[in-house]
């Protein structure tokens, strides 16, 4: 019979995401709802170190489901990483009464999670937060739809000033590791190629593909490039070999950078962070625990955390073929 919950510390780790603090909310006003003590735990790990947290009730979480980035901050926690600057953070759970909890964040932030449970045997679960979309066991993470329409939006104000001027845009997106926002945005953003990192598409191919649609009649193109491509050094490499092998062209490039992590959730966003808070609630109150919540088919589930990293989620290989179809 796993020990009765009073009382759960909910902190935002890692890279931040929009959706954190609609997530943050619904963990702590379902805390008040079943009439547990919630705690805001300040700047990921580092705050649990620190001892910087606060108690949290229905009202400290207003006005905050429509904001980007995370209240409670986050931070990148080296101390955490090593077993002295986790057991000074377990003296501060101990301290504070806290008897679980609920990590919002990245892969690196379920490591540490399933680290401190392992040495400390505290109850924890995840809430997938990444813009990325590379986390095993969910078909969403939060922050990845706001990603996108961000991204298409930028895409379609470059689109404008493109065909004004017959130009080769090659649009640099998030995805050091994995093409799903490169992907997803390029088909919903209607690009030319996605360039992304599961794929080397080497850059004889991408030429001949610029060169086939130059001569079908496209007088200006965009390419999405994730940061993680292997088929050149970098985007501004790849564009000067297209632009030095394909005159007709004006190349130029555009970094999307930091702007594709913040901005308002979208509704889908702020649905799921809602869904995914009140679960992970409820299913540390039933005694799981070194578990991750995720959605799948729209059902809300658990998955391990160890799968949640290992499992990275696969491209989706028939949205390459959707791409290449309507590239024509
Ligand atoms: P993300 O969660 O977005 O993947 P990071 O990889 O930066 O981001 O991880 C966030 C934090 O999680 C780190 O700053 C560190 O405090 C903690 N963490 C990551 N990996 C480990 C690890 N192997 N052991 C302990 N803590 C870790």
């Amino acid at each position: 019979m796993p020990s009765k919950i009073n009382k759960i510390g909910v902190l935002t780790s890692g890279g931040d995401s929009p959706g954190m603090n609609a997530a943050v909310r619904a963990v702590v006003r379902t805390c008040a709802y079943h009439k547990l003590e919630c705690m805001g735990i300040y700047q990921g790990y580092q705050g649990l170190i620190d001892n910087n947290l606060t108690p949290m009730n229905a009202r400290s979480v207003k006005d905050i489901i429509n904001k980007g980035g995370t209240f409670l901050k986050s931070a990148r926690c080296l101390e955490f990483r090593t077993p002295e600057g986790r057991k000074s953070a377990f003296e501060n759970v101990k301290k504070n009464d806290i008897d679980a909890l609920v990590i919002i964040g990245g892969d690196g932030s379920f490591t540490g999670a399933m680290i401190f449970q392992k040495e400390f045997s505290i109850p924890v679960i995840g809430i997938p937060g990444t813009i990325d979309n590379d986390i095993g066991g969910t078909r969403f993470t939060l922050g990845y739809d706001t990603a996108l329409n961000t991204i298409t939006d930028a895409i379609d104000k470059i689109r404008d000033t493109a065909s004004s001027h017959n130009r080769l845009f090659f649009v640099e997106v998030m995805g050091r590791d994995a093409g799903h926002v490169a992907l997803n945005a390029g088909v919903g953003a209607g690009a030319e190629e996605i360039l992304i990192p599961e794929e080397d598409m080497g850059l004889e191919r991408l030429l001949e593909s610029l060169k086939r649609s130059e001569k079908s009649g496209k007088t200006s193109s965009i390419v999405v490039v994730a940061e993680g491509d292997k088929t050149g050094e970098n985007v501004f490499e790849i564009a000067s070999y297209v632009e030095q092998n394909l005159p007709y062209y004006e190349v130029r490039v555009s970094v999307m950078g930091h702007m594709q992590r913040g901005g308002a959730p979208t509704c889908f966003d702020r649905v799921l962070a809602s869904r995914m808070g009140v679960f992970a609630v409820e299913s540390l109150m039933r005694g799981k625990s070194n578990v991750m919540v995720g959605i799948n088919d729209d059902q809300i589930t658990l998955c391990p955390l160890e799968k949640a990293i290992k499992g990275k989620s696969k491209i989706d290989e028939d949205l390459i073929r959707v791409s290449d179809i309507l590239s024509i």
